[in-house]
Formats: C-alpha cells, sequence, structure tokens
C-alpha cells in the first residue's frame, strides 16, 4: 500500500519509526528522542548545522563574543584558584560551531601563562559541526583534539569544562498519570497513521522530587533527565582533578510537573512529533536534579543563577562597554546584542549557569553557593 502523504510522516526518519512502531509497539519518549537525535544516518546532531541564522536556532555565543570571552576569563580565574597547573584541559560539550571556544580562547590571551598551558578537547557527535570547529579554530596555537565522547578525554591531568545549551539535549523519560496510575509516555500511532503520544504500560509511581505534591491529576507528565545525567556524570567525575564545570542552559531551579519537549525548526517552535530528525528536540534542564546528580559525585555545586546575573557578575558591562568604545560604528549593534543576552523576560532569565567544583576548590566566580538538588530526585 502506497503511504497516504496526508497522514504518514514527513521525514524519512519519521516513516520509519511509524514502520517500527507498526510492527513492534510504541516506543518510549528516551528512545523517540535519541532516534531524532542521534539516529546514525537520520539524527539532527549527526549533520545538521542547525546553529546560525540560515540554520535552524541561535545560541549565545553566536549573539555577542563577550558571551565566550567572559567563559574564557571565568577559565583562567577558575584556573588561578587551581594554583596555576602547568598543564590544563579545557573541555567543552557540544561546541556547536566552535564561537564559543574562539572568544574564549582570544579573551585567554591577557593571561598568557593559561593560555600556555591548555589543553582544547572539544566533545562533538555531528560531523558538520565539527568541520565548522575545525575552520573557526584553524588558526589557533593551542592544541585542540576532537572526542565523540566525553569517556575518550579523561587523562588525569586537571580539568575545565564548559559547556552551554547542551544538556538540553540528553534524553528524558516521561510518565503520565492516567486512571489512578503512572504510565510510561510513548510515542505510538494514531488510527490515521500519524505519529501520536500514547499511554505506556502502566509503571510503578516515580519518586517525584521534594516540592511537587502527590497525587496528581490525569494527564499530568513528570519527565526526567536522571539516566542520561547519570551517564554523564560518572564521566566528568572521572576526568582529572581539580576539576570545575559550568552549564549554561534554559531551565528551571524548581522541579514541576508538565511535558517541555520541544522542537525548533527554522526559528520557529515545531510539533515535537513533526519532522523527526530534521528539527531540534530538546527539554528544559531541571538544575535541581544536575545539581543532585553532580553532588552525588562527591563535587560541590555553585548557582543555579540566572544568565543575566551570571554574565553581570562577571562585568558584561564593563567589557561591552570597551568593546563599543573600540568599535563606535558598531556600537548599537553591540548594545542589541548584549540587551538579548541578559534580557529580563528572555534569554537573561530563562538561562541558568551552575557550577560544579571539586571540594578543595573555593566558589567558583560568579555563582554564589546556594543549596539546591540536596536530594537527587
Ligand atoms: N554550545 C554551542 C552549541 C549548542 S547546540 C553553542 O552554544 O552555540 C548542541 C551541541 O551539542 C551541538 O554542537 C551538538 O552537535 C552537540 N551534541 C548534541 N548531543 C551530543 C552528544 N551526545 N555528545 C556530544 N555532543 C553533542
Amino acid at each position: 500500500m502506497t503511504p497516504d502523504p496526508d497522514v504518514s510522516p514527513r521525514t524519512p526518519l519519521g516513516r520509519q519509526l511509524a514502520a517500527r512502531i507498526k510492527r513492534l509497539g510504541p516506543i518510549g519518549v528516551t528512545e523517540y528522542m535519541e532516534a531524532c537525535l542521534h539516529d546514525p544516518v537520520h539524527g539532527y546532531y549527526r549533520k545538521r548545522p542547525a546553529i546560525g541564522r540560515a540554520a535552524d536556532f541561535v545560541t549565545a555565543p553566536e549573539i555577542s563574543q563577550v558571551f565566550g570571552e567572559l567563559i574564557g576569563l571565568w577559565c583562567a580565574v577558575v584556573w588561578r584558584q587551581m594554583g596555576e597547573p602547568g598543564s590544563v584541559n579545557l573541555v567543552e560539550l557540544g561546541p556547536g560551531r566552535g564561537t564559543l571556544m574562539r572568544d574564549a580562547l582570544r579573551a585567554a590571551r591577557a593571561v598568557a601563562a593559561f593560555r600556555g598551558a591548555l589543553h582544547v578537547h572539544l566533545v562533538e557527535t555531528n560531523a558538520t559541526l565539527e568541520d565548522l570547529q575545525r575552520q573557526t579554530l584553524k588558526q589557533e596555537d593551542v592544541p585542540v583534539q576532537w572526542s565523540g565522547d566525553l569517556g575518550e578525554v579523561a587523562d588525569g591531568k586537571p580539568s575545565l569544562v564548559i559547556a552551554n545549551e547542551f544538556l538540553d539535549t540528553l534524553a528524558i523519560a516521561q510518565w503520565v498519570f492516567g486512571g489512578g496510575q503512572w504510565h510510561t509516555r510513548c510515542v505510538g500511532l494514531d488510527a490515521a497513521g500519524r505519529l501520536a503520544f500514547v499511554d505506556g504500560a502502566p509503571v510503578a509511581a516515580p519518586r517525584l522530587p521534594a516540592g511537587i505534591a502527590a497525587p496528581v491529576e490525569d494527564g499530568a507528565v513528570f519527565e526526567t533527565r536522571a539516566p542520561a545525567l547519570a551517564l554523564w556524570g560518572a564521566k566528568l567525575a572521572a576526568l582529572g582533578a581539580p576539576l570545575a564545570a559550568l552549564f549554561i542552559d534554559y531551565g528551571h531551579a524548581a522541579p514541576a510537573l508538565g511535558s517541555s519537549l520541544q522542537a525548533v525548526r527554522a526559528h520557529r517552535y515545531d510539533d515535537p512529533l513533526q519532522a523527526p530528525g530534521e528539527a531540534d528536540i530538546t527539554a528544559q534542564v531541571d538544575f535541581a536534579a544536575v545539581a543532585g546528580e553532580l553532588k552525588s559525585r562527591g563535587l560541590a555545586c555553585d548557582g543555579p543563577v540566572t544568565q543575566a546575573e551570571f554574565l553581570g557578575a562577571l562585568g558584561i558591562a564593563e567589557r561591552a562597554s570597551r568593546l563599543m568604545a573600540a568599535n563606535p560604528a558598531r556600537a548599537g549593534q553591540i548594545e542589541t546584542a548584549i540587551a538579548r543576552l541578559m534580557a529580563p523576560v528572555g534569554m537573561g532569565t530563562r538561562f541558568l549557569a551552575i557550577g560544579a567544583r571539586s571540594k578543595g576548590l573555593p566558589p567558583l566566580p560568579g555563582l554564589p553557593a546556594i543549596d539546591i538538588g540536596a536530594r537527587a530526585p
């Protein structure tokens, strides 16, 4: 039978998943998200350029060079706090177009001994973005190495880890409440053969984080990234010590019920089931869960604070003023970009920054100690 173009999924991966679901039954949201992002042939983070005005979404380092520069200086200060080790790994998870790293390395020129100590590791799964990163960083006179997995980086050296908009790509699992019990939330097919969310088999009630009251209403969704976070937490903790890490992402500090699974394509929100493999599928980061995971690995956590608070504490206003004074013709453009990063109803508050460090290190710059995530969900 020829598939009806009006109802069968539009993308090759969508059709592949639909055929599989027809044969074997619905798949979990985790499996769906992993296929969309990392299917070896059609996965979004295998080959798509993803980031940039001509692609699907724009990230902070692409908005202003000041973002990466401040993170580069943050790294230099942390390196000093580590006692200025002669050799240090600077690891970036999901480096996108390489823009953040390029700007960080430029700012690091101000601290020559730090720059001289650096060995850069870029952890990336996307061949197209890796090519772009190689282009962006080809002039740099520091060693740069690529790995497909953080597990390959561990070599015992002191480590600085940075990641912007990386955690949101890690797959989540979802449960849905119905008829007095919890079910795995799955992707199945509706009567017309379209991908649709369906309730899977009943499961034992998830352990809801503190702050979420049970019982809950029918249709309520609980989501967690705990398995993926545990995988990455273990690899992070296996890096050399002392270790300091910075994660910036969109998300929330207080856990809440509800599905935050979203798809973005050509700068617009899309239904997450519409274009598997051709849209960026992510979900909000639960920072309490991240803190809980990092603490369970013996690390101390600083923050989370909003992106605006973090960049403000690192001196974004002063740095932007200096950049504007040096480039009067671009002053308006620079100001607009900074306002976007700091927007009180926008990136400035929707994005949060959290740090993790070996317990022997002092609190990380720009990140006050806040006690969240004492209990891992
Ligand atoms: N940090 C960049 C890009 C964010 S988009 C910026 O701020 O512009 C997410 C990035 O993570 C992309 O580079 C993507 O290819 C990469 N990525 C997604 N899943 C990954 C995984 N499992 N391992 C390594 N990199 C991954």
